[in-house]
């Protein structure tokens, strides 16, 4: 069977079936794929270290694996074909899109390949099962949405899935079929100030910088693959520089690279950040890169933890503990039942057209903070030292500072797409391009029924950024204006006739023709203007 990066769980798929001494596993780790789009170098540590310890641990076991590390997948299956012409590969259809279909195309070519070379046909297929690392099935997905909504199957919302993935799963919904708590959905409790009096534990240390794997991974991703490029002027000016990776850390490492680190992860979250899980989801610190966040998505998306086995976990807790409130385990339950399974659909039924949705015609490049960090903005400074330094923002940062600034600003979404797959540890297409065209940008409206977008109100409600900030949130314009305020209203006013005639943004709508009738509204574009050059020239 064939193991793919981003599917190295022993508990679903054709691993779980297979049989030491009998079954052959294959894993070819592709260095072409790293190498045609740059990645965040703890993301290539992460993924090739997670497969290199799958791989010995299952020889530990007794199977015959193969390490293919080879240029692209075709000379993979070449190298297969040619020592075992005849066993199948059967493997777990990838997340992304066409991936399937290209995986199949590359093992039609080596098998041709090694026909003409060796004058036999090989008669080994590639069997490309169902992925069963999601608790929603596509035909499950489909079901619903042309039972749920009839006339108009394109219009499912996440609220309605959520609910039905708690009552289809049992997941905190009493004997009688109500929800546990009394409500379905806690978001209301999950906006809590984190004063400054609040302490957010540190997460755990996980003692993966010792790992011998990935200190043999981490040496090549330094020397052979071309990572966070150093940028300045819009121009990539050096690869490499002081650290490996380029203007992104690789060190101090600390993701779970083993099932057991990934239990630990899960472990730590569950007995030290649950509790305080729902309060302050939506806030944002300076002295805490992790609030309570999980930090079990670079896990969960390279199958080291199962999403099933997280929910089952938290709610165990919360039933065992007087610790945990409804309102945290829920959050974190309808992150993980409700909103991830959600957007994998939405990309799977949106794809090819979602990636290069662009329906607010948004054409600027990135601002050169983006790349550098170096920004006089506290909340961006920190959202972009965190991608930095450890591949990761949480949710918050990722939408409400690093999409909303991009989006109001005009960043092209295919663009910003692009940066968030760069950046991030746990990027794959399937999970990013929803979050970033759909939720993150509005390029398209498959996800939300309007933009996450808003001017410095929201950061100075929800975080202490603006405190130490050197531009001022309660100003619009002006050179010490806080670049969101201008940005926002420019934003609302350049999409007024797409915008205003949706029934969410009225009142938003309000306050700019108060700012209109005031005559405000040129000198706020000719700020928002202002902003933009200085993105550009990265004096921002
Ligand atoms: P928590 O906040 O603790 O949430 C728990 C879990 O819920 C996460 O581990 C994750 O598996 C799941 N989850 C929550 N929200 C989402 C969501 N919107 N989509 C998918 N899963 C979700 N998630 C990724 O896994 N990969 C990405 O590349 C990614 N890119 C994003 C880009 C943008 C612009 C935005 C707004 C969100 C993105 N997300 C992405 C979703 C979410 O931000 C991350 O899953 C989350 O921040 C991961 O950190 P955590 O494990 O600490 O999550």
């Amino acid at each position: 069977m064939l193991v793919l990066g981003d599917q190295l769980s022993t508990r679903v798929g054709p691993l779980a079936d297979a049989t030491p001494g009998e079954d052959r596993v294959v894993f070819v780790e592709a260095a072409g794929f790293a190498r045609r789009k740059r990645y965040h170098p703890q993301k290539l540590v992460l993924v090739f270290a997670a497969m290199g310890h799958l791989r010995d641990r299952l020889r530990e076991r007794g199977f015959d694996v193969d390490y293919h590390r080879v240029p692209d997948f075709e000379a993979g299956f070449r190298a297969h074909l040619d020592a075992h012409p005849g066993e199948d590969l059967e493997t777990m259809r990838p997340a992304s899109h066409g991936a399937g279909e290209a995986l199949l195309d590359r093992f039609a070519s080596a098998r041709a390949t090694v026909a003409a070379d060796s004058a036999t046909d090989p008669d080994a297929r590639l069997l490309v099962a169902e992925n069963d690392r999601y608790l929603c099935s596509p035909a499950a997905f489909d079901d619903w949405a042309a039972e749920k909504y009839g006339d108009d199957p394109e219009s499912f919302r996440h609220e309605d899935f959520y609910r039905w993935m708690r009552e289809r799963t049992g997941h905190l919904v009493d004997d009688d079929g109500n929800p546990v708590g009394g409500e379905w959905n806690f978001d209301d409790e999950n906006r809590e100030f984190p004063r400054s009096e609040v302490a957010f534990p540190d997460p755990p240390d996980l003692d993966v910088g010792d790992d011998d794997v990935v200190r043999e991974v981490a040496e090549r991703v330094a020397n052979e693959f071309e990572t966070w490029p150093e940028v300045a002027n819009g121009a990539t000016i050096v690869d490499g520089g002081e650290t490996p990776g380029g203007g992104a850390d690789l060190a101090p490492f600390r993701w779970p690279v083993t099932r057991e680190g990934a239990l630990a992860e899960l472990d730590a979250f569950v007995a030290d950040r649950l509790p305080e899980f729902g309060p302050y989801q939506d806030a944002m610190v300076e002295r805490s890169w992790s609030l309570n966040h999980a930090l079990l998505s670079p896990a969960i998306n390279v199958g080291l933890l199962d999403p099933e086995e997280c929910i089952e976990t938290a709610i165990d807790a919360y039933e065992d503990r007087d610790d945990v409130e409804i309102a945290s385990v829920e959050g974190f339950v309808r992150q993980l039942l409700g909103w991830r399974e959600f957007v994998r659909h939405v990309y799977r039924r949106e794809m090819p057209g979602l990636a290069a949705a662009n329906q607010l015609d948004a054409t600027e490049a990135l601002p050169e903070a983006y790349w550098t960090g170096d920004t006089e903005m506290a909340c961006l400074e920190a959202a972009v030292g965190h991608v930095r330094e450890r591949g990761y923002a949480h949710h918050i940062e990722r939408l409400m500072v690093l999409s909303n600034f991009a989006t109001t600003y005009g960043v092209d979404p295919g663009d910003l797409n692009d940066w968030f797959h760069l950046g991030f540890v746990d990027a794959y297409h399937w999970v990013t391009t929803p979050n970033v065209v759909g939720m993150g940008t509005f390029g398209s409206d498959a996800l939300s029924t309007k933009p996450y977008v808003s001017s410095a109100n929201y950061v100075q409600r929800m975080s202490d950024h603006c405190a130490g900030c050197a531009y001022d949130p309660d100003e619009t314009t002006g050179e010490r204006a806080c670049p969101f305020n201008a940005l926002y209203w420019d934003f609302l006013a350049e999409h007024e006739d797409r915008l205003r005639s949706n029934h969410r943004m009225g009142l938003v709508y309000s306050h700019l023709d108060d700012k209109r009738d005031a005559g405000d509204l040129e000198r706020i574009r000719e700020r928002a203007d202002a902003v933009r050059e200085m993105g550009a020239d990265g004096s921002l």
